[in-house]
C-alpha cells in the first residue's frame, strides 16, 4: 500500500544493495549513540534506525538543495520501514538558521500530527544539523534526532558532540541547547554532488583533526586519494567522537583543543562579514597563524609548520589574506572573543604534529606577530 499526502512513501517496498557500512560507537555522559558511515546508507535509512530509535512518524528537515538531491530516497527508506515521514524544507543558506524558522517547523511538525513518540531526522550540512538538532532538543521538550549529514564537514565535525543552535541578529549560535544525536548516518557518496569549495572547506576540519590528535592521519593526507574518504571519514569520527566523549559540556578544556585555529578563524569570518571566508577557509587562515604562535610560544618546529602549511594548500584551502584585507578588523574582533580576559586568551598552540594543548598567556600582541604572516 502507499502512503499518501504528507506521509507519501509509508509501506511501499524497494530491493535495497547492501554495501560497505562501518560503525563508531560515540559515548556521551551516560547515553551513547551509534555513527554509522558508509556507501548508499541514504537508502537503508529505515533499516539503520530500527532498533535504535523507535518512534511511528518523523520529520526530516532539510534544506531545498538537499531535499532536491535526496529526500525522496530517505522518506522512501523510511517508509519501507514502516515510518511516516514527512518532509520539511527551508531555504538553503546560514539565514535559516533562525529561532523563526525554528519555529515553523514546529508549527508544522503539530500540522503534521508529529506527537511525542516522533522524532526528527536532519538530512543535510551543519546548517540543517544545528537547526533540526534545535528543534528536536525543545519539541515537546525533546525527541530523538537522526542526523543524517550531507556535507563533508558536518559528516567529520558538526553530527558529532549534541551542541544545537540557531543565530540571532546580535551573532552566531547563540541561541541553543546540547542534545546529542540518537544516531547518526554517513553516507559518503552524498558528498560526491557537493559543490567544490563546499568540499575542500571540510578538509580544513580534518587537517585541523590530523594536527591536533593524530600526526599518522596526518601523513597518509599527503597521498590523499578519493578512494580513501570513508576511511577518512570513519578516522575523523572517532577523533572527534573520542574529544567530545571526554569532555561533553565543554567543562574540563579538552574539547577546547578542537577550537586550534577557531580564534583567529572565527574572526576572520567576522571580518570578512561572513561573506569573504567559508568557515573551513578562515579556520585555514586561522591555524597557519596558530602554528605561527605555536613555533613562537610552544616549540613547534619550523619544518613542522612548514609541513601544515603545505598540506592546506594541497587541499586548496586559503594560507593567505587577500592582499588589502583590513588586518585591523581581525584584531578587533579577536578582542570581541568571549574566551579573551584580561589582555589574554585561552589559545590551542601545537608543540608538534598530533599534540595540543591549551597556552594561557598568549598576549595581544602575539596574534598581531601571527597575523602579520598571514
Ligand atoms: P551548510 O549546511 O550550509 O551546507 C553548505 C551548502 O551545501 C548548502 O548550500 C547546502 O544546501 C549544500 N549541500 C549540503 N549537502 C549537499 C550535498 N550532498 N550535495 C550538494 N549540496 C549540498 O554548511 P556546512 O558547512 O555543512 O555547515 C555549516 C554550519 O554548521 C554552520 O551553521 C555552523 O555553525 C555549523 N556547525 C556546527 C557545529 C556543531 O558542533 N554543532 C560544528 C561546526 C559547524
Ligand atoms: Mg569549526
Amino acid at each position: 500500500m502507499g502512503g499518501s499526502g504528507i506521509f507519501p512513501f509509508v509501506g511501499r517496498e524497494a530491493p535495497v544493495r547492501l554495501r560497505s557500512l562501518n560503525t563508531i560507537r560515540v559515548s556521551a555522559g551516560h547515553q551513547s549513540y551509534d555513527v554509522i558511515v558508509g556507501a548508499g546508507l541514504l537508502d537503508r535509512a529505515s533499516e539503520l534506525c530500527r532498533e535504535r530509535v523507535k518512534g511511528p512518524a518523523c520529520a526530516v528537515v532539510s534544506d531545498e538543495n538537499v531535499a532536491a538531491l535526496y529526500g525522496e530516497r530517505v522518506l522512501a527508506s523510511l517508509g519501507r520501514g514502516g515510518v511516516r515521514a514527512a518532509l520539511f524544507t527551508v531555504a538553503a543558506g546560514e539565514k535559516s538558521k533562525t529561532m523563526q524558522t525554528a519555529e515553523t517547523i514546529c508549527g508544522q511538525m503539530i500540522g503534521a500530527g508529529l506527537d511525542r513518540s516522533s522524532f526528527v531526522v536532519a538530512l543535510g550540512g551543519g546548517m540543517i544539523g544545528d537547526l533540526a538538532g534545535f528543534v528536536a532538543a525543545i519539541y515537546h521538550r525533546g525527541i530523538p534526532c537522526v542526523h543524517v549529514p550531507t556535507t563533508l564537514l558536518a559528516q567529520v565535525d558538526s553530527s558529532i558532540g549534541g551542541k544545537t543552535a540557531v543565530n540571532t541578529g546580535a551573532g552566531k549560535n547563540l541561541i541553543g541547547a546540547w542534545h546529542q544525536p540518537a544516531l547518526v548516518v554517513s553516507d559518503v557518496e552524498a558528498l560526491g554532488t557537493l559543490p567544490p569549495r563546499e568540499f575542500r572547506q571540510g578538509f580544513a576540519e580534518i587537517i585541523k583533526h590530523a594536527v591536533i590528535r593524530d600526526a599518522e592521519m596526518f601523513a597518509r593526507l599527503q597521498n590523499f586519494d578519493r578512494g580513501d574518504l570513508e576511511t577518512l571519514v570513519c578516522r575523523n569520527v572517532e577523533i572527534k567522537g573520542s574529544v567530545v566523549a571526554a569532555d561533553e559540556r565543554e567543562t574540563t578544556g579538552e574539547r577546547a583543543l578542537l577550537n586550534f585555529g577557531h580564534t583567529i578563524g572565527h574572526a576572520i569570518e567576522r571580518a570578512g562579514d561572513y561573506r569573504d571566508f567559508l568557515h573551513g577557509e578562515a579556520v585555514s587562515l586561522g591555524m597557519v597563524a596558530a602554528c605561527e604562535v605555536s613555533v613562537r610560544n610552544a616549540g613547534l618546529p619550523e619544518a613542522s609548520r612548514q609541513q601544515i602549511v603545505r598540506t592546506l594548500e594541497r587541499f586548496e584551502l586559503p594560507t593567505r589574506l587577500p592582499s588589502g584585507f583590513q588586518k585591523d578588523e581581525i584584531l578587533r574582533a579577536v578582542r570581541l572573543d568571549k574566551k579573551f580576559t584580561r589582555g589574554e586568551v585561552r589559545f590551542v598552540v601545537v608543540p608538534a604534529i598530533g599534540s595540543a594543548t591549551l597556552a594561557k598567556h598568549v598576549t595581544m600582541a602575539d596574534i598581531e606577530a601571527a597575523l602579520a604572516i598571514l
